[in-house]
């Protein structure tokens, strides 16, 4: 090789050029790292100011320098070879290396070219250095990254797979085992062909979508089993690709899940029947589908008689058991299209749906009542527990699933009433009396409280001569809104509830002031008050009606209380045993509407009674009612034998009058002397 025979520049000597001033400012113009080495001596004869800045020079201080001194012995020496292959063959080289510098580590591409004088003599070495480390480093980004999602994809429990354009170029482990097929087995395939076939076509519109989204889906396992998925796609670059990425989430357990959570709320716990709620829910949406479909069905709600008793006596745990045995023997009973539910407490309801004669429903309903009342072994003892069925039907008795369930509830209402252990159907009249009873019920449980109750007197007058001698005390409500309700109307009730006692007594206090108040006003007016079985029978009754004289102030030979012949049938020696006190307080006792009971003559003879009231029904039309005036005479006369006064009620006309003052018929009561009148029945 030549080598100059003329000295090379040197640092003292610099390189001189025309251009020299020109060449800086393209040197220091450009991105990349230059210098120019003397070929001999290998010291620095130009650098540009970024070469110099990376090594810890300027332009001016780098000149002269070794290469050693620039780049550090160690560098220097691992560049040697390309030195001495430039020097001997005047070979380029092209290499990279690192770079550590304060701001951390650098990559640098080197290019050293030799620079051969116009003789072909070596002149020096440049070296063109070009910074990279923004490329490697990206490189390394996405290397690292690479890795890490190696690492995610084999450390995650969720399938994950890549595909492109529906190839699939990857899957870890998770998904192999999900589909059950391996990663070779995988690679190439369409990801259609793993989608169950009905969730194709949304899969398809899904990834024509090429969005980032997610989605429930089903996958089918090789073994042929769906498998209920979710997908949550990603858009991923991947060595240099655009992927789609999918994580394929396992829906079975949490499915299993959800469905139990659904189960808890449509379910009762204790018999795992439908609760409220839900049947309400299918009841209604049957109801709306059997319209269209002119279907029908029976509802039968079904509540068990005496159940708490067996909770009380036996405990929770029983009472428990016992329901659960039930609920199982229901459901034996009725068909698997039958919606069986718990409402609650003892009550169950059954829905039979379809087009049934009320003898099929009333078959079930007969089937129901013996398979439930058939004992169940608690604690070692058989316990009964009998149900009562109230039966409703639609469309033909409500057009709703509530009404319809209400009607059935008041069918079974009846049932309990109608003594229990049986099944009653829903009758619309009944309910629109029930209702009415029920409004009526409210009212009169609050009629005393409110003061609505209110006597009014009819005047009992002497047959001979039309002289008042005594009056009876007749019970008017004033209703706040039907106005002045008859006895008729709510005494019957008032029985059944028991409030006929309450009531009575404020009858006995009311009628007792009257009198007194006649008394004092000069007027000695016995008034006779009308009796319920029920208050007779209460226990303490004869003290009852002692006190009430007391607090009033009256004598007992002022009150008269009016029984009827039932009463006396009832009880009879309780009832004579309360009728011998009031009379030994002075208080007369009257048989009411006689003739229209049985009692038997004899017994009369032996009861303490003072008077007989003719039923006014026995008074109508005489004389010319015949067979009236025969009962009427009968009455006076066995009355006058057994040495007890007569009372003739309802006297209305004169010939009638006149017949029972003929027939010597001491006592007279009726519209003909006067009205139930509110006040006194005399003129002050
Ligand atoms: P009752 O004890 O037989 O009373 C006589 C009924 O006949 C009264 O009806 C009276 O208004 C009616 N009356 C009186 N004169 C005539 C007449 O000339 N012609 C006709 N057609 N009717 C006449 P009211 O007041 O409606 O009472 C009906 C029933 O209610 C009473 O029959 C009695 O059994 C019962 N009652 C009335 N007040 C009370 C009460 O305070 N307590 C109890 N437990 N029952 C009462
Ligand atoms: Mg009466
Ligand atoms: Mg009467």
């Amino acid at each position: 090789m030549n080598q100059r025979t003329t000295p090379p520049p040197t640092a003292t000597q610099p390189l001189v050029s025309e251009h020299a001033s020109l060449l800086r400012l393209v040197a220091n113009s450009v991105p990349a790292l230059m210098a120019f080495y003397d070929s001999d001596t290998f010291r620095c004869l130009f650098a540009n100011s970024a070469y110099a800045r990376t090594f810890g020079f300027n332009e001016q201080t780098i000149l002269g320098r070794s290469l050693e001194e620039i780049i550090g012995a160690e560098a220097a020496q691992a560049i040697e070879p390309h030195i001495t292959e430039l020097r001997q063959h005047h070979r380029s080289a092209r290499y990279e290396r690192q770079l550590d510098t304060a701001q951390g580590p650098r990559w640098l591409d080197v290019q050293l070219l030799p620079h051969l004088a116009s003789d072909g003599v070596l002149d020096g070495a440049f070296v063109l250095i070009n910074d990279i480390t923004p490329r490697r480093e990206a490189e390394l980004a996405l290397r690292q990254s690479e890795e890490r999602l190696s690492k995610f994809m084999d450390a995650s429990v969720e399938g994950i797979v890549f595909h492109e354009n529906g190839i699939i170029t990857d899957a870890n482990l998770p998904l192999q085992r999900l589909v059950g097929y391996s990663l070779a087995e995988l690679l190439g395939r369409k990801t259609l062909d793993f989608i169950a076939p009905d969730q194709v076509p949304r899969a398809m519109a899904m990834v024509a979508q090429r969005a980032e989204l997610s989605y429930e889906s089903a996958l089918v396992h090789r073994d042929g089993s769906r498998i209920p998925v979710e997908f949550i796609v990603r858009m991923a670059e991947r060595g240099g690709q655009s992927l789609r990425m999918v994580i394929v989430r396992d829906l079975r357990a949490a499915l299993a899940q959800r469905a139990h959570i659904q189960h808890l709320a449509h379910h009762d716990p204790l018999t795992n029947l439908l609760n409220r709620h839900a049947f309400m829910e299918r009841l209604a949406e049957h109801m709306a589908g059997s319209r269209s479909r002119e279907q029908q069905g029976a509802l039968l709600f079904i509540d068990l008689d005496h159940f708490k008793r067996v909770n009380d006596s036996l405990g929770h745990v029983a009472g428990d058991l016992l329901l659960q045995t039930l609920a199982q023997r229901l459901t034996a009973q009725l068909r698997s299209s039958d919606l069986v539910a718990r409402f609650g407490g003892d009550e169950f309801v059954a829905l039979l749906p379809g087009a049934l004669q009320p003898s099929q429903v009333e078959d079930v309903a007969g089937k129901l009542l013996a398979a439930l009342a058939e004992p169940v072994l608690l604690e070692g003892r058989p316990i009964s527990v009998t149900p009562s069925v109230g039966i409703a039907l639609y469309p033909q008795h409500a057009g709703n699933a509530a009404d319809l369930v209400k009607h059935a509830d008041a069918a079974m209402y009846q049932a309990k009433r109608q003594g229990r252990a049986t099944h009653r159907w829903y009758d619309p009249l009944f309910s629109q009396r029930a209702l009415a009873a029920l409004e009526l019920e409210t009212q009169l449980t609050q009629a005393i409280a409110r003061g609505e109750f209110v006597l009014h007197y009819q005047p009992q007058v002497r047959a001979a001569d039309g002289v008042l001698v005594g009056c009876e005390a007749l019970i008017r409500w004033r209703h706040p809104t039907r106005g002045l309700v008859e006895p008729d109307r709510f005494i019957a009730l008032a029985e059944e509830l028991r409030l006929i006692v309450p009531i009575g007594t404020w009858v006995l206090g009311e009628a007792a002031h009257a009198a007194k108040r006649w008394q004092q006003a000069g007027r000695e007016l016995p008034v006779s008050v009308n009796l319920s079985s029920l208050q007779l029978r209460e226990p303490g009754f004869a003290d009852t009606v002692q006190q009430v004289l007391a607090d009033a102030g009256l004598p007992g030979r002022l009150l008269e209380v009016e029984i009827t012949e039932r009463m006396l049938m009832d009880d009879a020696d309780a009832v004579c045993a309360t009728l011998a006190r009031l009379h030994a307080l002075g208080v007369r006792v009257a048989i009411d509407d006689f003739g229209t009971g049985y009692s038997s003559l004899g017994a009369l003879n032996q009861l303490p009674i003072d008077r007989i009231k003719i039923d006014r029904s026995f008074i109508r039309g005489v004389p010319q009612h015949a067979g009236n005036a025969a009962i009427a005479r009968a009455i006076v006369m066995l009355a006058a034998s057994l040495g007890r006064e007569v009372v003739a009620e309802g006297v209305e006309t004169e010939a009638e009058r006149e017949y029972l003052v003929g027939l010597g018929c001491p006592l007279l009561q009726g519209l003909l002397f006067g009205a139930p009148t509110e006040g006194a029945p005399f003129r002050a």
